[in-house]
């Protein structure tokens, strides 16, 4: 049986965006984007942005993510932005980018208590995983990835799971302009990242969650990742800055 995911494409904005050209970017993109239907959208400016961006958002179908959290809920964490901050403006919150992991050091046990914290505030977690080229080239690519999924979902229940999404992203694939071929992609969400959610919650959670390719989707290669089946959306970065970009790329999802 096929579960029935519905497709979601994030536009992870990173470190770009003032909350001026954030406000324009998004009435930019919401006509083209108010009229797609059967594709979730999502969109994760900086935190900086989130207010402009919920404001004009709040009375649409388009959804609000953050790029990053603390665990804590408050106190003395001079600098950190926590799960009771953000449920207040979004239903979604990326962790565990690679960006994140390879400047800033996160480990797979701190995504997992961003995780549990973001699950525990309504917040649905975007967990991103992914080789680097190093360990694509070595052959280590199912290993590292099957450790990151489990890693990052320690403690979470059958009912804690049903909230997450898994965005599949080959650390050598972002902002390279060099995508995975969706073909590899789909065989490694097929024999890696649902097999291990199997081994975690069974097969109908393995088959009910989402799992999104990333690393430079554009608007010419998006529609090869969508005809995938086992490819459920993409988390996009550079070409979620340019509204028809994005559009063009929910567009080939509704296809
Ligand atoms: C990303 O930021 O997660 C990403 C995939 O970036 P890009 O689309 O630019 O490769």
């Amino acid at each position: 049986m096929t579960a029935l995911r519905v497709p979601l494409i994030a536009g992870n904005w990173k470190c770009n965006k003032t909350s001026t050209e954030a406000y324009k970017l998004v009435e930019e993109m919401l006509p083209g984007l108010r009229n797609i239907r059967g594709v979730e959208k999502l969109l994760c400016p900086p935190f900086t942005a989130l207010m402009a961006v919920f404001r004009l958002i709040k009375d649409s179908d388009i959804r609000l993510g953050a790029q990053n959290m603390y665990w804590e809920e408050q106190g003395a964490y001079t600098g950190e932005i926590s799960p009771r901050m953000l449920a207040e403006f979004c239903q979604y919150v990326i962790l565990g980018h690679s960006e994140r992991r390879t400047y800033f050091g996160e480990s797979n046990e701190q995504v997992n208590r961003k995780v549990r914290a973001a699950i525990a505030h309504h917040l649905m977690p975007l967990i991103c995983v992914g080789e680097t080229l190093e360990e694509n080239e070595v052959g280590r690519a199912a290993g590292v990835i099957s450790r990151q999924v489990r890693e990052a979902l320690v403690g979470l229940d059958i009912l804690d799971a049903e909230q997450i999404v898994i965005a599949y992203e080959p650390v050598w694939a972002i902002g390279t302009g060099r995508a995975a071929t969706a073909a590899g992609a789909n065989t490694l969400i097929r024999n890696v990242i649902r097999p291990t959610l199997a081994s975690l919650f069974g097969e109908d959670i393995a088959q009910s969650v989402r799992v999104l390719y990333g690393g430079s989707v554009d608007p010419g290669n998006a529609g090869d990742f969508f005809r995938q089946p086992e490819i459920d959306g993409a988390l996009v970065g550079g070409a979620s800055l340019k509204a028809r970009s994005f559009i063009d790329i929910v567009e080939a999802a509704q296809a």
